[in-house]
């Protein structure tokens, strides 16, 4: 059935430079693993993740496509950080979501003390459906929040309302787990007086993480077609920035800690899992556009549900794109990743991890950005300065 090699399988550790003594962590067997639910209600304007809207009707074949996919495993992988995203996960009906998590757990065994995050649209969040999670070892809820403010909402096109938010965290306190919320900032006629009170509120709900992000407009979403023809106006480049930086003033004084360029975490509650990604580990990923990196191995499935569907209900792979990393290539990941975690990289250890030093890798660049104060070097770590964290998707390609 296989077309694409080795589907999910830990990959042979490869190491083509002989001079090389490189410690990959993605070279260990993944404990990470990334499930991807592709159903949502209706598609937000601005969204261009891999699902289906309203196409219920899909899910027992997703259901069965996702079994048959992680049957290539062979046999069930203990995991310390498990994530199923989406789409909406908690679209799924109790019975299917029941199915899914049996699924799941079955491949997915968490070890003592793993992280557990499930994705959820606030107006999901049913007591049936708790009482499901919570019995499932669920130990974090994800909030797609996005604001507490009605206006910006229905400019989002969101479903849900200030007062779902609100049911939702104190349904999933009353569970006992943690509650981390997304928030999106710059919508078209936002003022920072509706993003201060979208923070102030976050603060104020209990969550113990949360992530802020810049509204973007992606080709290919009604929303990038909306600004194209002039019937959306996206927010001036320096109201963004002046939000970005009332957020990290907000939150920091708010006692949460700034440790991700869009990641806020109350003390011990940063993502564990999104820790895997940052820090250069391995990861299992399976469901529609999932995509995984095990060995040296990154491999990505295809994007259409119905194709996801359709090639594992025939015995092909879902697998549309697959590469090996060379040692180098990894180890530039792991420089740009590194750098978007606020304490940075410790040169002293990354030669070891990786096999190059950081110089090697990107000297000038480097010095060019430490000396432009967008990146410091200090006590013997390479970090974004503050002016480098607003500024710093135009450093990445520098150093890739
Ligand atoms: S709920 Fe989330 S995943 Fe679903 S369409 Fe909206 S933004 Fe995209």
């Amino acid at each position: 059935m296989k077309t694409e090699p080795d589907p999910l399988k830990p990959a042979a550790v490869v190491d083509e430079s002989p001079n090389r003594s490189p410690d990959f962590s993605p070279h260990l067997p993944p404990r990470a693993t990334y499930i991807h639910v592709p159903f949502c209600a209706h598609r937000c304007g601005y969204c261009n993740f891999t699902l289906v809207a309203d196409r219920e009707d899909l899910i027992p074949a997703y259901l069965h496509a996702l079994e048959t996919e992680l049957q290539l495993l062979e046999q069930p992988r203990p995991v310390d950080t498990l994530y199923i995203g989406g789409g909406t996960p908690t679209w799924l009906d109790v019975d299917s979501l029941q199915q899914l998590l049996q699924i799941v757990l079955h491949w997915f065994p968490p070890r003592r003390q793993a992280e557990f995050t499930v994705e959820a649209n606030p107006a999901d969040v049913t007591p049936p459906r708790m009482a499901l999670l919570t019995e499932a070892g669920v130990t974090r809820l994800s909030l797609g929040a996005q604001s507490f403010d009605p206006t910006k909402l229905r400019t989002l096109e969101r479903d849900h309302t200030a007062g779902d938010i609100q049911r939702a965290v104190q349904l999933v306190r009353q569970h006992g787990q943690q509650i981390a919320l997304d928030l999106i900032f710059a919508v078209p006629s936002e003022t920072q007086s509706v993003w201060q009170d979208d923070l102030d509120r976050a603060v104020r709900s209990g969550a113990s993480h949360l992530s802020t992000y810049g509204l973007t407009y992606e080709k290919g979403t009604p929303f990038w077609t909306r600004r194209y023809k002039g019937q959306l106006r996206a927010a001036a480049e320096e109201d963004e920035l002046a939000m970005y930086l009332t957020a990290i003033d907000t939150l920091t004084a708010a006692g949460f800690e700034h440790y991700e360029i869009s990641n806020f975490a109350r003390p011990g509650c940063k993502s564990r899992h999104n820790e895997v990604y940052w820090t250069g580990g391995g990861y299992y990923a399976a469901g529609p556009g999932a995509a995984r990196l095990v060995g040296n191995l990154r491999q990505s499935n295809h994007r259409s549900t119905t194709t996801y569907i359709r090639r594992l209900a025939s015995g092909d792979s879902p697998v549309a794109e697959a590469e090996r990393l060379s040692a180098e290539e990894l180890a530039r990941e792991r420089l740009l990743f590194g750098l978007r975690r606020l304490e940075g990289i410790d040169e002293a250890q990354f030669p070891q991890q990786t096999g190059f030093q950081i110089d090697e890798l990107a000297g000038p660049a480097v010095r060019h950005y430490v000396d432009q104060g967008l990146l410091a070097r200090q006590d013997g770590r390479l970090r974004l300065t503050r002016q480098g964290l607003v500024v710093s998707d135009s450093i990445w390609p520098d150093l890739l």
